[in-house]
């Protein structure tokens, strides 16, 4: 084995980059398949924020700005498109969480696959897994905040009957609401004049980045608005950050 002073300078640094000790080379992007995120940070902060669907662009314009005067790290999905290539298919990023989840998704999203290429694909999502992880999970004690647009086919009402817990004090707006995996976190935010639904242990796998982090008992939000209701969901985050510790 060999010792760290045998190291020459250039494995050092690579080695050290790796793990975050020096700031000026942590990488600007980090890539599962082909979803390819960039990485903006922000001072030295415990949060963490993620844009994963690409199309989703009123998230993506309220976080860049909020990042220009927030600490923190934001990871963004550089596509602009809601899935992503992989193998010379498609999957929803955010089914690319688990095994499981991938392949209910890669399945429906490419319906002329033979087992073979799934296997290939899922595969390939598992070795490059951790990696992705490593980047978008907080340290501990962090929160991980995923900022979500949806149209008229997705509200709170289809989250409620899969929550262990609600307040749903905003019942005209049901586009606009919380998801988090943390009952600390739910207990500030039904204090909110918003609504919030509690998942912290779904029994489902769907693959999706929330049901990973509850399971690993990472604290987590998703912020769910209307696509181009940008001023709720601005309020929603500014609230969320006065408030969370
Ligand atoms: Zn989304």
């Amino acid at each position: 084995m060999r010792q760290p002073a045998a190291w020459n300078r250039r494995e050092f640094l690579a080695f050290a980059s790796l793990f975050g000790w020096l700031p000026f080379l942590r990488p600007g992007h980090v890539s599962l398949a082909g979803a390819r995120f960039r990485i903006v940070r922000n001072g030295r902060s415990k949060r963490r924020y993620l844009l994963i669907h690409g199309d989703e662009e009123t998230a993506r314009g309220l976080l860049l700005r909020h990042m220009q005067a927030h600490d923190g790290t934001a990871i963004l999905i550089e596509s602009h498109t809601r899935n992503v290539p992989i193998e010379g298919g498609q999957i929803d990023p955010n089914r690319m969480f688990s095994r499981a989840g991938a392949e209910i998704s890669l399945k429906a999203l490419n319906p002329d696959w033979g087992p073979e290429r799934i296997v290939r694909a899922l595969d390939l999502l598992d070795r490059g897994r951790p990696r992705l992880l490593a980047a978008l999970f907080p340290p501990a004690g962090g929160l991980l905040v995923a900022l979500h647009n949806n149209t008229d086919e997705y509200s709170v009402a289809n989250e409620e009957p899969l929550s262990e817990a609600g307040s749903l004090r905003d019942r005209e707006h049901p586009h606009a609401f919380f998801l988090c995996t943390d009952a600390g976190d739910f207990k500030i935010l039904s204090d909110s004049p918003y609504n919030v639904v509690l998942q912290q242990h779904v029994q489902e796998d769907d693959g999706s980045l929330s049901r990973l982090a509850a399971a690993r008992g990472v604290r987590y939000v998703n912020l769910e608005s209307r696509m181009g209701n940008r001023d709720r969901q601005e309020d929603m985050l500014a609230w969320l950050e006065w408030h969370l510790p």
